[in-house]
C-alpha cells in the first residue's frame, strides 16, 4: 500500500511571487478576474492575482507560462481559487474584480478602459502617449516593450487628452476606490522627453480628483522640468534605467542607451530635492544580462541618493524581440532581493513610504513582501 500523500510544505510569500513571476500561471478558467494585461508599455502580458493579502502581477500569456508546473483552478463563487504545482495544493488566491469604471464611456464615445486600466489592486494606470521615438525602428527599440501593440490591436487609444484623464481617473477613485496613479509616456520628439504632457496631464487629474499621481519619463533634458512636474501635480517621478549595465543597455535598448547612465544618475541627484527622498523611483529589469552584483552595486548608489530601486523580473512578452529570452529563475531574483530590500530597510527607504506609483504598488515584483517580512 502507497504511504498517503502528504499536502506540499507552503512556501513562503516571498518565494511563491518569484516562483509564479518566473514561471508563470496556467488559468483553467481564463476569464476569471480583471482581464489580464497584453502589450503596452512596460512589463506586460499578466493577469493580478492576491496571494496572502499581496497582490500581484503573474505572467499568463508567456511562453513560460505555458508550460508552468502551477495551475489556478477555477474560482469559487466568492472568486477563490486553489493553486496547486504539479497538481499538489499549495493555498489559495483570489482574483481582483472587474472595476465597475470599465463599464462607462467618456461623452466623446472611448470606453474608460482605452483611457487608462486597474493594475494590481488599487492603481490606474495609463500611457499617456502611446507611441515613442524609440520604438518606430528595430535597430532603436527597446526589445522589451510592446508600446505600440495594444495600440495596434485597438486596445487603447494614441493621445490621452487631460480632459478624458481626469474623468477616468475621477470614476475609478468613486466607483473602484483607487488609491494613486501612475502616468507613463512613450518618448515624444523634443527635450522634455513627455515630461510637458506628464505635467499637463496631472494638473487635470488633480483638478478633479485628490489622487497621488507617479509620472514616469526619460530624464528631461532641463532639470528645471522636475519642480515644473511637481508643482502641476506630479508627487513621485519614476525614471528607468531598466538595465543597468552598459553593454546590456546598449543590447537591450539601443535608442535609450544613448542616453549615458551619468545623465541618469544627474537627473535622480536633481530630482529627489524636489521630488522628496523615496519618492523618486528607477525600474530596473533583472534577468537581460545584469549580474545580481551589478544590479545591487547600483541599487546601493541610487539608495545613497534616496532614489528607490524598483528591481523587477523580465518578462518576455509575446511578439517582441524578447519573447524567446528565457525569465529568470527565481532563485536568481531571491539572490538579489534579500539583499535589496536589507539595503532599504537600513536605509529607511521603503515602499510603504512611497506616496505612488510602482514603488507602492509592488506588483511587479516580490521586493515590498521581502520588506514587510524584514519589518514584521
Ligand atoms: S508595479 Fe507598476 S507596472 Fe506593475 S502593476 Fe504596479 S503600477 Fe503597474
Amino acid at each position: 500500500m502507497n504511504p498517503p500523500s502528504l499536502p506540499a510544505p507552503k512556501p513562503r510569500t516571498e518565494h511563491l511571487i518569484n516562483e509564479l513571476q518566473s514561471r508563470g500561471l496556467r488559468l483553467v478558467d481564463p476569464k476569471a478576474g480583471v482581464a489580464s494585461r497584453r502589450g503596452g508599455a512596460g512589463p506586460s502580458d499578466h493577469k493580478a492575482i492576491t496571494i496572502d493579502g499581496v497582490t500581484v502581477m503573474v505572467p499568463v500569456h508567456t511562453a513560460p507560462a505555458f508550460d508552468s508546473p502551477y495551475v489556478a483552478e477555477a474560482p469559487d463563487a466568492g472568486g477563490h481559487s486553489r493553486i496547486l504545482r504539479d497538481g499538489a495544493p499549495l493555498g489559495t488566491i483570489s482574483f481582483p474584480r472587474r472595476p465597475r469604471f470599465y463599464d462607462l464611456t467618456t461623452e466623446d464615445g472611448v470606453p474608460y478602459s482605452k483611457i487608462a486600466v486597474l493594475h494590481g489592486r488599487d492603481v490606474l494606470a495609463t500611457t499617456v502617449l502611446q507611441s515613442c521615438i524609440r520604438y518606430q525602428s528595430r535597430t532603436k527599440t527597446c526589445q522589451f516593450c510592446a508600446i505600440g501593440q495594444s495600440l495596434a490591436a485597438g486596445r487603447t487609444i494614441e493621445r490621452k487628452t487631460p480632459a478624458q484623464l481626469a474623468e477616468v481617473a475621477r470614476a475609478a477613485v468613486e466607483l473602484d476606490g483607487v488609491r494613486h496613479m501612475v502616468l507613463t509616456t512613450g518618448t515624444p520628439a523634443g527635450n522634455d522627453r513627455g515630461a510637458a504632457i506628464l505635467a499637463e496631464s496631472a494638473q487635470a487629474i488633480k483638478a478633479a480628483v485628490d489622487l497621488p499621481i507617479q509620472g514616469q519619463c526619460e530624464p528631461p533634458d532641463d532639470d528645471a522640468w522636475f519642480a515644473r512636474m511637481h508643482d502641476a501635480g506630479i508627487d513621485t517621478l519614476g525614471m528607468h534605467l531598466e538595465a543597468v549595465t552598459q553593454s546590456v543597455r546598449s543590447r537591450i535598448m539601443p535608442g535609450k542607451a544613448s542616453v549615458p547612465l551619468a545623465r541618469y544618475f544627474d537627473a535622480f541627484a536633481a530630482a529627489v530635492p524636489v521630488f522628496g527622498r523615496g519618492q523618486v523611483s528607477t525600474y530596473i529589469l533583472a534577468g537581460l544580462g545584469d549580474t545580481p552584483d551589478a544590479i545591487l552595486a547600483i541599487s546601493e548608489r541610487l539608495i545613497e541618493l534616496g532614489v528607490y530601486p524598483f528591481v523587477v523580473p523580465f518578462v518576455p512578452i509575446a511578439g517582441t524581440p524578447l519573447e524567446s529570452h528565457p525569465a529568470p529563475t527565481a532563485e536568481y531574483m531571491d539572490s538579489i532581493l534579500g539583499h535589496l530590500a536589507s539595503m532599504l530597510l537600513k536605509a529607511d527607504l521603503l515602499a510603504a513610504d512611497i506616496k505612488a506609483g510602482c514603488g507602492k504598488c509592488g506588483a511587479c515584483s516580490a521586493l515590498s513582501t521581502y520588506e514587510r517580512r524584514l519589518t514584521a
